[in-house]
């Protein structure tokens, strides 16, 4: 990655927390607001970890609007995250 010319620093910095806000977002949970442990990705593209999940859907499990975009989310549409923790 080619450094920054210096005329753009502020703006860089603010692109860089917005960066690390963004990706906060992706490691962490909206429900729980915790770190994933096994994160679970919807048809919309948005995680949350699987008690969350289960949580959300209910039992037994029913279409439930996504809390982060509001499309529904099939309980059947789930699936492991490609995002690794560790
Ligand atoms: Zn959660
Ligand atoms: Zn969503």
């Amino acid at each position: 990655m080619p450094d920054p010319p210096s005329a753009s620093g502020p703006t860089m910095a603010r692109a860089l927390q917005a960066l690390g806000e963004q990706l906060q977002a992706e490691t962490t949970c909206p429900l729980c607001l915790e770190l994933f442990s096994r994160p679970m990705l919807t048809a919309c593209g948005h995680s949350l970890c699987s008690s969350c999940a289960q949580d959300l859907l209910g039992s037994p499990p029913r279409p439930t609007a996504c809390p982060q975009c509001r499309a529904i989310i099939e309980p059947g549409s789930l699936r492991m995250s490609p995002l690794r923790t560790h």
